[in-house]
């Protein structure tokens, strides 16, 4: 993160700069057992010292260190002497120690709890036959140092025949079962993640390529490793268009460290030459779950160009205890979303079609179904990044949620339909790629933070246009809905409608027996008959309907989610209205719903005799 010139850092005490490295050594030989060890010997000064754990961890943009499944934290002189840790009263992830007189170095012991339920790297990262490690988790660090200066020398045991996969280096010839890596600042051990395993796969990808890029592949049997020549082809295709998009790679080697686990935490985080993608067992040889998760890998690989390399000012922060400042994660989680849901169509993981019903669906949801917005402006939902995460639930839709993403993809499509409107096709959103993501050419990893003021005037010079108004009208918007729709609907040759037919993505979501009803009465329904959301100003907000009432029954039959569609079939034009037996904590009451229009699905319709623009975006740029 801070390896560059460019970037202003604070000028905070660094002594530990000029000292010998903190040895590292961790131990994931009991990680079957969820308990991850360490032992850490670090350079000290006698006198009063302050150890931090980190804290705010970068890609999760919050203070989302699992400092509460830190245990067995012991700190010892060479000579086995116990030095005691007091915590800090007011910040948790502080501990002062006297270093006592005469003494350089000391060691520490300390444990990670690898828990299931925790989110992010946080949360489950081992099974029976894996494991995935953060060394963030595993770490005590000088408090007020730069992360860049803070040098590492990590040494790593696996249980016997595990192979690992990491972007981290080998110092000499790997051992057995315990591998010792070149030293590195705190920086690039924090962004170079391990993962190991029992049945693990190395697939070199793009081989004429370089620099060189790897699918790590770690699963919970044999079989979840064994994926399609046709998706090795499609992630080799990804190396290649990215490229082409990019004009640059600001890396030594890439991995993609993909966990296929239903034990572990599902989500994936972004790091200069690696991506931490952690999944459902079977995503990689079930077709349907590897099109659902198809914008995994090209999200999480584009971030090593936005996010990584180039950073919000706000996020390019010193070390993990400096607080981070969301307000710019709609490009920098906005415009990865839309380039990489682009990629995934450009490189064949998905249809044009399958991108198309997805693009639906998010319109769908952030026009018409995303009232939250009359009071919570997009730019909010990026500012509040760091606490939001964890929301969800009930009311989803007045509170908003990490909009960024979603919204920021529709903001991001507006601006490249407009520049290909404005330059009659010969520029694109391509071009800003290249000369924003590319600044400089290939480079080692390294931070070049940006601020509103740059993304502007990287806008101006690929077509001149009032840019900055054009996005704050567009963040700073409290319209009931999605400001992006007006652009999007005029300019990409497609329009955003309804049918009675879900889309694929909709019948993904009702695989489980669900019914998703937002778009008509106005909330969705589990197979059991606990309501979901429910929108408010819908149909069911205006009888009295809530999230996590169980509806009993339907026109007084007994509730199944085929009985309620059929109702909302039957009640179309001058058909009856809908009753609905509702139960509330206990207390049942009837409503009904006076709703005559039908089923409701988001999807795009193409308009005819229009450029055909969104197709355009979609072509591979490669042969
Ligand atoms: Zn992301």
């Amino acid at each position: 993160m801070r390896l560059c010139s460019f970037i202003l850092l604070t000028s905070l005490a660094s002594a530990a700069a000029a000292q010998s490295p903190i040895n590292l050594s961790v131990d994931l030989t009991d990680a079957p057992r969820n308990l991850l060890r360490a032992t850490e010997t670090i350079p000290v000064q006698p006198g009063a010292m302050t150890l931090v754990y980190p804290q705010w961890i970068p890609g999760e943009h919050g203070p989302t260190g699992p400092i509460i499944n830190s245990t067995g934290i012991i700190i010892t002189t060479p000579k086995g002497e116990r030095v005691k840790w007091e915590r800090d009263p007011v910040d948790m992830f502080s501990y002062h120690i006297t270093v006592p007189a005469g003494v350089t170095s000391l060691n520490i012991k300390l444990d990670f709890l690898g828990t299931a339920g925790a989110q992010f790297s946080a949360g489950g990262s081992t099974s029976a036959n894996l494991a995935l490690l953060s060394w963030n988790t595993l770490i005590l660090y000088p408090a007020h140092t730069n992360a860049a200066d803070v040098r590492v020398t990590p040494t790593l045991k696996v249980p016997a025949g595990w192979k690992y996969g990491t972007a981290l280096e080998p110092s000499g010839k790997p051992g057995e079962d315990t591998t010792a890596f070149k030293t590195v600042s705190l920086e690039q051990l924090v962004d170079s993640p391990v993962l190991a395993g029992r049945w693990f796969r190395e697939i070199h990808l793009a081989p004429d390529v370089t620099p060189q890029h790897f699918l790590d592949l770690a699963g919970d049997g044999p079989e979840d490793i064994a994926l399609s020549q046709d998706h090795i082809d499609e992630f080799s295709k990804l190396v290649r268009e990215t490229g082409a998009l990019y004009m640059s790679r600001h890396y030594n080697s890439y991995h993609f460290l993909v966990t296929l686990s239903d034990q572990v935490a599902h989500f994936g985080l972004e790091h200069h030459q690696s991506s931490d993608d952690r999944v459902e067992e079977k995503t990689f040889v079930d077709d349907s779950m590897f099109t659902e998760n198809g914008l995994l890998l090209p999200h999480e690989f584009t971030h090593s160009w936005n996010g990584k390399y180039r950073r919000p000012a706000g996020l390019a922060t010193p070390n993990y205890q400096e607080p981070m400042k969301g307000d710019l994660l709609w490009v920098y989680e906005g415009l990865t979303e839309y380039l990489g849901d682009i990629l995934a169509a450009r490189c064949g993981i998905w249809s044009a079609d399958t991108y198309r019903d997805r693009l639906a669906t998010i319109a769908g949801y952030l026009n018409d179904a995303r009232p939250g917005r009359t009071w919570r402006d997009l730019q909010d939902t990026a500012t509040e990044a760091q606490i939001l995460y964890s929301a969800g639930g009930p009311w989803d839709n007045w509170r908003r949620n990490t909009d960024y993403y979603d919204e920021g993809e529709l903001l991001w499509l507006e601006v490249d339909l407009t520049i290909r409107q404005k330059t009659n096709g010969a520029k694109s959103l391509n071009d800003f790629a290249a000369a924003f993501e590319g600044l400089g050419g290939n480079t080692a990893p390294k931070v070049v933070p940006y601020t509103f003021e740059d993304i502007v005037a990287a806008l101006n010079a690929v077509v001149p246009n009032d840019w900055a108004t054009f996005l704050r009208t567009r963040l700073d918007s409290n319209e009931l809905h999605a400001p992006e729709m007006a652009g999007i609907n005029a300019l990409s040759g497609y329009k955003l409608t309804y049918t009675d037919k879900p889309n694929y993505w909709s019948t993904l979501e009702e695989g489980s027996g669900s019914l998703n009803a937002r778009w008509s009465l106005g909330f969705s329904v589990g197979s059991s008959g606990t309501i979901g959301d429910v929108i408010i100003g819908s149909p069911a907000d205006k009888v009295g309907l809530a999230p996590e009432f169980k509806i009993i029954a339907v026109n007084g039959r007994a509730f199944t989610t085929g009985l309620l569609r059929a109702a909302i079939k039957d009640a179309v034009g001058k058909g009856p209205g809908i009753e609905l037996i509702v139960e509330n904590t206990g207390y049942f009451k009837t409503v009904k719903l006076n709703y005559h229009d039908g089923e409701k699905y988001p999807q795009f319709v193409r308009v005819d005799g229009t450029p055909t623009r969104m197709d355009d975006i979609l072509k591979p740029m490669t042969k």
